[in-house]
């Protein structure tokens, strides 16, 4: 694996084990560029803080400890530091407003809800009724269209569901309006490590048939997780099946606020 772009933190309340041991075991793993990508804090109006993401008085701890260790290992492996990040179209600007006076590189787009998690939250991630995949659809194509994001997480997280006419339809939209924009997809290898309903091999037969490039993304929230082998041979195995592209790398870049 030559770069993998989504690392957390122990700071998001879900994931364990400290930088330097992720860092150490990519660098052993033959691992070139390791990008963090920990769930972004949101500056939600009111102060409202969420549970699986860091605070936001973290932010400034969490770029001074990773632009710390980038020139420490600066002659052994390529650290980026970046931000797993929901596209919320009402607080956005918001957003970007507030990470702009920090130096990080990149934003992923990970839309684990439609809607947003204040107002209406629906999770994608869990069994989800047949109108959720259009609409998470619909939502992650206008957020990538800001041009904000550098690639899109797990694009297939709203799986567990009927997986019918409207389902294949709202993904190969997906997957063709992507694919314009020159995106790449990730195959997430915690949802492959889980077992979980994504990756689905319905989504990447579609994604396979419209030709999009993926980007493999290790998601590690434990240090075992990053560039597993075992997880690699699995991942090559299903790119085969469907013919599906995958490029080493990505060109980073920040949002224009
Ligand atoms: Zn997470
Ligand atoms: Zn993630």
């Amino acid at each position: 694996m030559y770069a993998n772009y989504h690392t957390h933190t122990y700071r998001c309340n879900h994931a364990r084990g400290s930088e330097r041991e992720y860092i150490e075991r990519a660098i052993a793993q033959g691992v070139c560029v390791l990008g963090f990508s920990d769930h972004v804090p949101y500056p939600f109006p009111g102060g409202h803080e969420s549970h699986f993401r860091m605070k936001c008085a973290e932010i400034g701890e969490y770029m001074s400890t990773l632009q710390a260790l980038k020139e420490e290992y600066a002659d052994r492996i390529e650290i980026h530091i970046g931000f797993e990040a929901e596209y919320y179209p009402l607080y956005h600007q918001r957003l970007l407003e507030f990470l702009e006076p920090y130096p990080y590189e990149y934003l992923i787009l990970g839309q684990h809800m439609v809607g947003n998690e204040i107002d209406a939250p629906v999770y994608c991630g869990g069994k989800v009724s047949a109108d959720i995949p259009w609409q998470y659809a619909r939502q992650v194509v206008e957020g990538l269209r800001k041009g904000d994001f550098v690639y899109l997480a797990h694009p297939d997280l709203p799986s567990n569901t009927e997986r019918g006419e409207e389902y294949r339809a709202a993904m190969e939209w997906l997957c063709r309006e992507v694919k314009a924009m020159d995106i790449p997809l990730e195959f997430n290898f915690l949802g492959l490590a889980e077992g979980r309903a994504y990756p689905c091999r319905d989504f990447w037969e579609i994604a396979g048939r419209v030709g999009n490039k993926v980007i493999f993304g290790c998601d590690a929230h434990d240090v075992d997780a990053v560039a597993n082998p075992d997880t690699i041979a699995i991942a090559e195995q299903w790119m085969a099946q469907y013919g599906l592209q995958v490029v080493d790398r990505v060109i980073l870049h920040r949002p224009t606020v």
